[in-house]
């Protein structure tokens, strides 16, 4: 995994700051559309052209390869279980 800066945005859901994204394709930077999961609050969001995050939408959710989507549930479980309670 690799981790690159984005500039300085907050989550639309938790409003943490975020300023990077780690990707699961080493060497891959976040591009407009990628998917990503907020390491605060464990919401899945997408990248904007500018690459600040917004919350994923219902349909978008839907469009999802399962493979995706089940990638994207791994993910959020594993922060979950690091969130403190
Ligand atoms: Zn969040």
């Amino acid at each position: 995994m690799n981790t690159t800066r984005t500039p300085l945005n907050q989550c639309p859901n938790c409003g943490k700051d975020i300023d990077s994204a780690t990707g699961m394709d080493k060497g891959v930077p976040p591009n407009p559309g990628d998917l990503s999961v907020c390491l605060y609050c464990a919401s899945f969001l997408v990248f904007n052209d500018d690459l600040s995050v917004r919350m994923i939408t219902l349909e978008e959710v839907g469009d999802l390869a399962v493979e995706e989507r089940s990638q994207l549930v791994m993910i959020r479980d594993e922060i979950r279980r690091n969130i403190p309670a």
